[in-house]
């Protein structure tokens, strides 16, 4: 589905990602662990287009995106859940989810409003509530709404549950679990070392911008010493 190969990205002279290289299979979660400020965003934003990188390939379905304009990588595919949410302010809730709708993939049973509200019943209570006077958790699961309406085949998330009480990042992972049933491939950054091994196939861990761990989660939690190099856990 990814396929990621030999990264370089650049914020002006200076070097974030050095050979950033993984994969996600159809159907597979996957996740990119690490400190802060190891590249993992700029990994994100790299396969979407918004921090282009100079060098290594980026294949999405068999289409090499890197240097694709991040509209198009969209719409081939790929819906991203940005750090920080990034929803709509001035827009409701049901104004963000149409904003970006689409089946450009034609898929046979596309997500709907309808289906997001089933899936997050506390949005379609605050259907016509602007963007901005939601809680951090509905602006959350507003930006996950938002990004199943594109339809996507790959669905990225960065830092999801990032400053969320407990019992709003249960329910985040319990439709992430829900979605991935769906078949839909996914994407992680995350911290939650400990929801993530549940949820995830395979783990990528990274350290200054390059890949310095990789296995599945039965791998991950017997490597003790990985968890304590490299997360600090
Ligand atoms: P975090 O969990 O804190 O978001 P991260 O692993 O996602 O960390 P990145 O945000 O990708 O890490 O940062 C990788 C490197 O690139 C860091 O050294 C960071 O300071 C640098 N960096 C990130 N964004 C920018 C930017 N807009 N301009 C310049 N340098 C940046």
């Amino acid at each position: 589905m990814l396929k990621v190969t030999g990264l370089e990205t650049y914020y002006g002279t200076s070097q974030a990602l050095f050979g950033m290289t993984f994969d996600v299979e159809a159907g597979e979660v996957v996740t990119l662990m690490g400190r802060n400020g190891m590249g993992k965003t700029t990994t994100v934003n790299s396969i979407i287009g918004i921090v282009p990188p100079t060098s290594g390939s980026i294949e999405f379905a068999g289409q090499e995106v890197s240097k694709l304009a991040s509209f198009k990588t969209a719409n081939l595919g790929i819906g991203l859940v940005p750090e920080g949410r990034q929803v709509f302010p001035n827009l409701s809730v049901r104004e963000n989810l149409v904003a970006t709708a689409s089946n450009h993939q034609k898929l046979d049973d596309p997500w709907t409003i309808e289906k997001v509200y089933a899936m997050f019943p506390e949005l379609e209570l605050r259907a016509t509530s602007m963007g901005n006077l939601l809680s951090g958790g509905e602006q959350q699961m507003l930006a996950i709404g938002r990004a199943l309406m594109t339809n996507p085949r790959l669905l990225v998330l960065d830092e999801a549950t990032e400053g969320l009480a407990p019992l709003i990042r249960e329910k985040i992972w319990a439709a992430l679990a829900d979605i991935r049933k769906s078949g839909l491939s996914i994407l992680l950054v995350d911290k939650n070392l400990k929801d993530l091994l549940k949820l995830a196939d395979r783990h990528f861990i990274v350290e200054k911008g390059q890949v310095v761990w990789s296995g599945n989660s039965a791998q991950l939690s017997k490597a003790e010493d990985i968890q304590h190099r490299y997360l600090g856990v």
